[in-house]
């Protein structure tokens, strides 16, 4: 069984991220970009299900600029196979990553799609969702549970108020959320075996996706700053500003 893993090359979610002047994005300059937590995940969900002797074969995608190759590497170093690397310095939204995935999956024939459930980036949440559209395959998003038998993924997912377990027929399309596992890191030896491990680069044009935006971000603000909070003396003190100055009772 084959596995393709999509990695994304994101802001390191420990980085405070800062709004640029200008208000079209968030300034990026000498930032530490590391892979998508999400994407952590789904690795590490793939070789465990290596491990196990389910899958035999992981393939680690990443579409992004020639830095993304260090995602990529990552993913190696973790226990990945070997990867491939769309190559482009434009931005790229999630439904032509959609396309490229689209085009790798019908050449490379996985039987599962593995993605994070959403880019701590720009918080899209679509990838998985898009990806399933297009190659028409059954899909389990916000795994919090992967358990594959005869053929059949069955994928506990969070939803609201639980937990809902759905039977997919491979291949199919699944998206990792956080309580899926614990990613390991990867050991030194394995971060130096990574690196004799394939990557085939490629570019967008060679799976005939344009990659020209359809969406124009009309500003990027600050969240609000929070107010400094009081100390107050009483019980009867913190009643009247909760009915008085805050409204809240
Ligand atoms: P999003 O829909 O952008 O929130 O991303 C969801 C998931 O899609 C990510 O966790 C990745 O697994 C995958 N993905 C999105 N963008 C890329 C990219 N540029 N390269 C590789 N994988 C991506």
């Amino acid at each position: 069984m084959k596995i393709l893993v999509p990695v994304k090359r994101v802001v390191d979610y420990n980085v405070k991220v800062r709004v640029k002047p200008d208000q079209t994005g968030v300034d990026l300059a000498n930032v530490k970009m590391s892979m998508n937590p999400f994407c952590e995940i789904a690795v590490e969900e793939a070789i465990r299900l290596k491990e196990k002797g389910v899958a035999t074969e992981i393939i680690a995608v990443s579409i992004g600029p020639v830095q993304a190759q260090e995602t990529i590497r990552t993913a190696l170093a973790m226990g990945a196979d070997r990867g491939i690397l769309v190559q482009t310095d434009d931005t790229v939204e999630p439904l032509a990553v959609a396309k490229i995935l689209k085009a790798i999956t019908d050449e490379e024939n996985p039987d599962i799609v593995l993605l994070g459930k959403q880019a701590i980036d720009d918080d899209s949440n679509q990838t998985g969702q898009m990806l399933a559209a297009l190659l028409d395959w059954p899909q389990g998003t916000f795994a919090s549970e992967v358990a594959i038998t005869d053929g059949k993924a069955n994928v506990t997912r969070e939803v609201d108020g639980g937990l809902q377990t759905v039977a997919l027929q491979l291949p199919a399309v699944i998206t990792t959320d956080l309580r899926l596992n614990e990613p390991r890191y990867a050991s030194l030896p394995n971060i130096m075996k990574a690196k004799r491990k394939p990557i085939d680069t490629k570019a967008p044009a060679d799976y005939g996706v344009d990659t020209a935006p359809r969406l124009e971000v009309l500003k990027v603000t600050e969240p609000p700053k929070r107010e400094a909070g009081i100390k107050v003396e009483s019980v009867a003190e913190l009643v009247a500003k909760l009915k008085d100055e805050a409204g809240v009772i």
